[in-house]
């Protein structure tokens, strides 16, 4: 049974990934195109273009924030699927927002598979597959996820998951250009959407568990010619600096950062003000998280978790706000960045508004870096405050486990109080919608902390961290795993209606002119909230969970809403028990929803699951075996087969899988790389076969344990 769900998966796989065709676009040329190209006037007008999402954010304001209003409080009960499609691509988190520009419609789906839909009718115009390689999945911290395309005088702008940047045109997915733009030996991502200013495409990256050195580059849109590069941290300073603003970062640093990566990856946010001419860019985490390790003696280390201005034509640095000086926690500021104007003290102010993972929300003026305010949209811990001067938080110096050696509960922790998932302004309501996790994490200071070919490297000790197996505790610890979406007045920095969730890890928001709010939930349910005060309009379950934020846009006159299921992600993957004891959506369908007001296709009925029984080989490892292998479990493989060997649902829960039983299928997959293609790399670079026997010997004690469990309860 486990091992032909894995081989379900690969054959879903098999259609992208493993090279062959996608299915054959419908007929017919897409819907009769203005003469209009995307260029650099139609893109600093997006907003006036009322029909068209031309953008990841919609405008270079990035506020998700639509003025179209058929589609209103008063008539959203009657919103019903236009048309749905199935996306062949594998049945993990899918995170895009699609574009649409004169009704087309362009979304990615997981392996950066990029797809081209009439978006009136739902028909398939094209796919592009960059088949990325299925040993990629190793180097991506959060799933083989996509968050979608930039669109230039008719091309499409593809990041893919093993790093290159990829200009198609956009009538019919040729290849127009390729640039890889990470070094293919050091473990870089793409994950995050492509923006394109006065004719450059701009991509940074991930990797800032790999030991990844963050920077954002600027290619010229017509040929993939590099522009230029912006490191967001400082390398090696016996070296020259790539920028001389990197010589005044290094002072902020300590020790040799520069062998460990140093971090402060640009994998996500962007915005840009084109009366200023400032590009405004999210800078991540350390690397390694805890600073004791990756800058020994302290410092502020800049420029990570930051926000940081460039000029978009140079890349030169204008100026940075720093939320998380010495960041230690994954604490990264790539979350949205939101450009609005607000009266503040009587007097208008050009802000920049994000909710990042730290969990206070910062109003910043976007002019020249200069702190306004912050206070704490979710609960927080590990500082007390915001001072209101400096903005620097006001640390509970208890947070700092590297520095103390004492393991410290934070909260939030490394999946934020916000992640990814984008939030929404409306210039109507003066509110902010931001889906908010409520997640606490473990953080212990790891004492053997070394450099690893695969797996993470934080300088937290994944394996004290990790769930404890008592009953009570862990009850508690899944019980405290909540979320909310929160509408939030930036002026008076305070909540003003929220709706709870059940779960941590929910969609993205869109808000728009009809007083609506949408968002959909890691349950599976899509849901439209009114504007104003957050009052429930509209539900409909969906039957996969949704992270994607949806959008809106409009045809001959007629207005759609949009929407991507498929579930996973960071927390998906991971927080294995958290996420199954609330995460009920009945399947993981790859699925683009297109809604309209009475419309007349119909949401597709859940593939009805059975219920699992473990049936593991009997537990006769010594004690000492399986604690070794709950180690090795903990450091490599619970980031993406779960906590505690229990699977959030998205990749193989190995307490399930025939390879316990047969030690030859185990050490095919895991030493061998059998599954590579589909993600699954061979560890032996890591670990020798007595350690990777100890791991399946510690996975086999934990199918036990809940094997007993079953009995138990089937028993009651
Ligand atoms: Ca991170």
């Amino acid at each position: 049974m486990p091992v032909a769900r894995v081989f379900i998966a690969c054959a879903v796989v098999l259609v992208t990934a493993c090279g062959s065709n996608l299915p054959p676009a419908a007929p017919g040329a897409p819907p009769a195109a203005t003469a209009k190209v995307v260029d650099a006037a139609r893109l600093v007008a997006a907003n006036q273009d009322v029909n068209n999402w031309l953008s990841y954010g919609r405008t270079y304001d990035e506020q998700r924030f639509s003025p179209l209003q058929q589609i209103n409080a008063g008539n959203v009960s009657q919103l019903k699927l236009a048309w749905h499609y199935d996306l062949p691509t594998d049945p993990r988190a899918h995170e895009a927002t699609p574009l649409v520009i004169d009704g087309t419609l362009y979304v990615t789906g997981s392996w950066s598979v990029v797809f081209a839909f009439n978006a009136a009718t739902g028909a398939l115009l094209w796919s592009y597959d960059p088949k990325v390689p299925g040993k990629t999945a190793v180097n991506a911290c959060c799933d083989v996820v996509n968050r979608g395309v930039a669109a230039w005088n008719g091309k499409i702008y593809v990041g893919t998951l093993d790093g290159r940047l990829i200009g198609l045109d956009a009538r019919t997915g040729q290849v127009v250009w390729t640039v890889a733009t990470t070094d293919p030996g050091m473990r870089y991502t793409i994950t995050g959407a492509p923006r394109v200013i006065k004719g450059k495409v701009l991509i940074g990256n991930g990797g800032a568990e790999l030991g990844a050195r963050g920077y954002v580059t600027a290619y010229d849109a017509e040929t993939g010619r590099q522009v230029w590069r912006f490191y967001t941290v400082p390398g090696d300073p016996s070296k020259p600096f790539e920028n001389p603003i990197l010589k005044t970062a290094a002072q902020t640093w300590k020790g040799q950062w520069w062998k460990l990566g140093g971090g402060g990856t640009v994998w996500d946010s962007m915005a840009y003000d084109p009366k200023l001419d400032l590009l405004y860019i999210g800078v991540g985490n350390g690397a390694p998280w805890n600073r004791a390790i990756r800058s020994p003696g302290g410092g502020d280390n800049l420029f990570l978790s930051s926000i940081v201005a460039l000029r978009p034509d140079s890349g030169e640095y204008v100026w940075h706000f720093q939320e998380t000086p010495g960041e230690s926690w994954d604490f990264t500021a790539t979350q949205s960045l939101i450009l609005a104007g607000l009266t503040l003290d009587g007097r208008p102010r050009q802000v920049i508004m994000q909710a990042p993972k730290n969990g206070f929300f910062y109003v910043v003026d976007r002019t020249n870096g200069q702190f306004i305010s912050a206070k704490p949209f979710a609960a927080v811990n590990w500082a007390s405050g915001v001072d209101p001067v400096s903005g620097r938080p006001l640390e509970n110096p208890q947070s700092r486990y590297g520095e103390t050696g004492k393991p410290w509960v934070s909260t939030p922790g490394p999946g934020g109080a916000h992640n990814w998932q984008p939030m929404a302004f409306s210039p109507t309501t003066g509110l902010v919608y931001i889906p908010v996790s409520d997640l606490s994490f473990p953080y212990f200071p790891d004492k053997h902390f070394a450099t690893h070919p695969l797996t993470w490297q934080t300088g937290a000790d994944f394996d004290a961290g990790s769930l404890p197996q008592d009953d009570k505790i862990k009850a508690a610890a899944i019980a405290a795993s909540l979320g909310h979406l929160v509408a939030w007045d930036p002026v008076a920095q305070r909540e003003v209606w929220r709706v709870a969730q059940n779960h941590p890890w929910n969609g993205g928001v869109l808000a728009t002119a009809g007083d609506l709010v949408f968002e959909g939930t890691a349950m599976g349910d899509f849901n439209a909230y009114r504007a104003a005060t957050g009052q429930s309009l509209w539900s409909v379950p969906v039957h996969t969970g949704i992270l994607a934020a949806p959008m809106t846009y409009a045809v001959d006159g007629e207005q759609y809403v949009a929407i991507l299921l498929g579930w996973g992600g960071a927390v998906g993957l991971a927080a294995g028990e958290i996420a199954l004891a609330s995460h009920t959506s009945e399947g993981n369908t790859p699925r683009l929803l297109v809604f309209k007001l009475n419309g007349a296709d119909h949401v597709p009925e859940a593939t009805p699951t059975s219920a699992r029984i473990l049936q593991p080989p009997p537990d006769l490892a010594a004690a000492g075996v399986v604690a070794k292998g709950k180690q090795y479990f903990s450091h490599s493989c619970g980031v993406c087969h779960g906590d505690s060997a229990t699977s959030g649902g998205v990749l193989p829960d190995l307490r399930y899988s025939a390879s316990l039983a047969d030690p030859q299928i185990w050490n095919n997959i895991v030493r061998e790389g059998a599954l590579e293609g589909h993600g699954m790399v061979s560890f032996a670079p890591e670990y020798s076969s007595g350690q990777t026997d100890a791991i399946r010997a510690y996975v086999i004690h934990r199918a036990n344990q809940d094997a007993a469990k079953q009995r138990q309860k089937a028993a009651q």
